[in-house]
């Protein structure tokens, strides 16, 4: 194996969990190799820029970014530039045939990236990596970024084909990784003192259903609350609605140790437009999933992803959606004006929603969001909360901020003692459209 131990290397990642997780395998990788990490381009001799294709707007910056490099690269010959992710895989003949960037690596091929080194190294060839035939587990612990909170991808892919959706396209057919894997690393990360796990995969609660597994999805989250002793709480994300059924709802909402938060993607309000996209359920549905998990825990945390503005959707279609918004009251929403990702069915689609039009509506559901989001958070002033501590916020070096079980932000005064990946308890004194404010009860 080649060995990399004057070389400083530097991760950039763009997009959702399994990018994140990725960028750790990366980083454990090439410290494995000798590397050391570095916090910006210009220190290093390897760049990589994990990427997403699933919006436009990551895709700009990562291509103003790299555009970026060029000149740093120009000085220093001897950089490697990878590009890995999923655009790499959707785009790799674009991006392969820019000067300054010598490896594109697929979604599948990470474990392939010690061989492709070697090679670079002593070939100085450009190398393009996106075979596509099976995610190859991780065969190193990934260089985990958080010394509380870790990922843990319970499997890859997606078989769904919502017809907006690029992932299948770029992280292939679902591939459910094997339970016995999964509570290894579970058990490994306990026995390190991790406080908080998060079960992650594209249609994290179908867990099991493409191997025809007998084990699912609950059984799985079972286990792991029988398994765990440091780990207080397990959360899982991003589930698809109809994949969750009884057992699931009543193991979710019964075992303590899962956290009360749901992120459940609703996309539209609407029945027809629910067709369009290929979702898979109707707004009643949906409805009657929101209803039955509210139903054994009213305080459980809701949160969303809407799409305004999919192409064909009519004013009246729209107004479905703010209809079914006011009437769930998600405690936060992640909402989008439809954006054409190339390769999707629907950016074939005929009717598109004017750009303007588009905007219009996101501002409407922000505005009716951000109300509702409100008055949720100050339901929360008075109470006295658990929160597990991330540390110190971005903007202010003043101010410290964690979570709740229910995902809520509190931000509160910096603390004597570093307390990050403490679970503390926090009176809740002021609610905003951000999160909560509160005051530390046990400092
Ligand atoms: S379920 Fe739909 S939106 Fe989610 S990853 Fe699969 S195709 Fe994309």
């Amino acid at each position: 194996m080649v060995y990399l131990r004057d070389y400083k290397y530097f991760v950039k990642t763009y997009g959702c969990q399994a990018n994140e997780y990725d960028s750790e395998l990366i980083a454990s990788i090439l410290e494995k190799m000798g590397a050391q990490a570095v916090s910006s381009e210009q220190d290093a001799d390897i760049v990589v820029f994990n990427t997403c294709a699933v919006r436009k707007n990551a895709e700009n910056k990562f291509y103003g970014r790299l555009g970026a490099l060029k000149k740093i690269k120009n000085e220093k010959k001897d950089m490697i530039v990878i590009v890995a992710g999923c655009l790499a895989q959707k785009d790799y003949l674009k991006i392969s045939s820019i000067d300054h960037v010598d490896i594109v690596l697929g979604t599948h091929r990470i474990s392939a990236l010690p061989q492709i080194l070697q090679e670079i190294k002593y070939s100085r060839r450009k190398v393009v990596d996106v075979d596509f035939t099976g995610r190859i587990e991780p065969d190193v612990p990934p260089r985990r970024l958080s010394k509380f909170s870790a990922y843990i991808p319970i499997m890859f892919g997606c078989d769904y084909y919502c017809t907006f959706c690029i992932v299948p396209f770029t992280r292939g057919k679902m591939q459910s990784r094997n339970k016995e894997d999964i509570i290894k690393e579970v058990l490994e990360l306990d026995r390190q003192g991790y406080k908080e796990i998060i079960y992650i995969g594209q249609t994290v609660n179908a867990y099991g259903i493409d191997r025809k597994f007998e084990y699912d999805f609950a059984d799985l989250l079972l286990e792991t609350s029988n398994v765990i002793k440091n780990i207080k709480w397990i959360r899982f994300t991003s589930p698809y609605p109809t994949n969750f059924n009884d057992k699931q709802i009543e193991v979710i909402s019964s075992l303590p140790q899962v956290a009360k938060h749901i992120h459940l993607p609703l996309q539209s309000g609407n029945n027809e437009v629910l067709k369009r996209m290929a979702r898979r359920y109707t707004v009643e549905q949906f409805c009657d999933i929101v209803y039955k998990f509210r139903t054994k825990n009213k305080y459980i945390g809701l949160s969303t992803d809407i799409i305004v503005g999919f192409p064909g959707e009519t004013e009246e279609q729209f107004e479905d959606t703010l209809e079914v918004v006011d009437k769930i009251r998600f405690d936060q929403a992640f909402m989008f004006a439809y954006s054409e990702r190339e390769g999707t069915k629907a950016s074939k689609y005929e009717n598109s929603v004017p750009y303007r039009e588009r905007l219009k509506r996101l501002y409407r559901l922000i505005e009716l969001q951000n109300k509702i989001t409100e008055e949720k958070n100050r339901e929360y002033v008075g109470k006295v909360v658990d929160v597990l501590v991330e540390g110190q916020t971005d903007k202010n070096p003043n101010k410290w901020e964690g979570r709740t079980e229910t995902n809520k932000i509190v931000v509160f005064e910096k603390p004597k003692d570093d307390i990050s990946g403490s679970f503390v308890k926090l009176r809740i004194v002021a609610s905003h459209t951000w999160g909560l404010e509160g005051e530390l009860l046990t400092d």
